[in-house]
């Protein structure tokens, strides 16, 4: 199997177009209107109002934005371990303290009965992850942020697309973060979104992205630029440029029409295929409201090492999402042990997943699997 990727970019003539439309006629390639287009049009799709969407060029800088918004002390964030070390990153970027918190086995989703024994006087926030693009139980998430007073900072670097009761995620909540990156459901190159109907919150991204240059969105948004401004508060250089927002714009379209369907039917297809399999267990998924980024598994019985080395032997690219975070040396913590997520992890394989694989790449794959698990 030459070739195979665990995941990709799927990009086009559409994208590259869409880069030459700025190039040529736009012709400014920083921030500006194709931005402010592409953020209209996310609030459209995730039925928000204009405003409440702000693009920024990476998933981690809207986490960042997001603590720093919702946590101006600092203070302590509940955070699933079982995450990208983005999430953990942006909560130490913004001066607050990641606490990790163990995950529920059949998901790999924040254990919120875990989570109860790590709140302390100083937690501020939770950060839910929707890993593999399964945002759980998000109601619970709500009610115990609810009854600790803490605001919630959704990591929905996964979910983007996704509906949770029917309501695009994104849709409803606090703060919800999304990721563009390259292999994301869609992609800008790089690129991310902050989602928030709280007033402070966009207003501090919407500043603190253009190094917290006071209005000065507006400024680009209408051509113009500010030159006597005011600056109140640290800011970065995080604003997204026309030539990403131009990507993300023709990635759009193709996302429920075109990846998401072949997301879902792939990710149905290793389920139906081995989800019988004595050495397998998947994570739970309603693959009708989801948009899956990226197909883990369990492999039980210690049987993972000779599995990847089979995989690996045969062209099969595999991952691991993801080496639990209190397990990192910048992360270590003290505190009550973490067992499921460590169970996990010497578990967990992520199978290849992205819109450019077949029906037939699949079954390949799951040949192979077969094959590696035999005794
Ligand atoms: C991709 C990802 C991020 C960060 O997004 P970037 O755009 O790569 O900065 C954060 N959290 C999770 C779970 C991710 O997978």
């Amino acid at each position: 199997m030459e070739g195979l990727r665990l995941s990709r970019s799927i990009v086009g003539s559409g994208e590259g177009d869409a880069v030459r439309r700025v190039i040529e006629e736009n012709g400014y390639l920083g921030m500006g209107s194709e931005v402010q287009a592409f953020e209209n049009e996310l609030a459209a799709y995730l039925g928000v109002a204009q405003g409440d969407v702000t693009c920024v060029n990476s998933g981690t800088a809207a986490l960042h934005l997001a603590v720093l918004a919702c946590l101006p002390e600092g203070g302590e964030v509940l955070v699933p371990t079982l995450t990208y070390v983005a999430s953990f990153q942006a909560v130490r970027m913004a001066g607050a303290i990641p606490i990790a918190c163990d995950v529920l086995p059949e998901s790999g989703l924040i254990d919120l009965a875990d989570a109860k024994k790590r709140v302390t006087p100083r937690t501020r926030a939770i950060m839910p992850v929707h890993y593999a693009s399964n945002p759980g139980d998000l109601e619970a998430v709500y009610a115990f942020a609810r009854e600790h007073t803490l605001r919630v900072i959704e990591d929905a670097a996964h979910a983007f697309g996704n509906t949770y009761k029917g309501r695009k995620i994104g849709a409803a909540g606090d703060v919800v973060c999304f990721s563009f990156d390259g292999i994301k459901n869609i992609t800008c190159g790089e690129g991310g979104a902050l989602v928030s109907r709280d007033p402070a919150v966009t207003a501090l991204a919407r500043d603190a992205r253009l190094l917290s240059v006071e209005n000065d969105t507006e400024k680009r948004y209408a051509g113009a630029r500010s030159w006597d401004f005011d600056v109140t508060r640290i800011g970065f250089r995080y604003h997204m440029s026309n030539i990403m927002a131009a990507i993300g714009r023709a990635q759009l379209k193709r996302l429920d029409g075109e990846f998401a369907p072949a997301r879902r039917a792939l990710s149905r297809q290793y389920r139906q295929r081995l989800k019988h399999h004595p050495d397998i267990a998947f994570f739970e998924a309603d693959l009708e409201e989801m948009v899956p980024h990226i197909q883990p598994v369990r492999v039980l019985n210690a049987k993972r090492e000779k599995l990847a080395e089979h995989l690996k032997k045969n062209g099969i690219p595999t991952g691991m999402h993801y080496k639990p975070n209190h397990l990192l040396t910048f992360f270590a913590q003290s505190g009550p042990p973490l067992p499921v997520a460590e169970q996990l992890a010497r578990e967990i394989i992520t199978l290849p997943l992205h819109p450019g694989l077949s029906e037939n790449d699949v079954t390949l794959i799951c040949d192979e699997i077969e094959r590696g698990l035999q005794p």
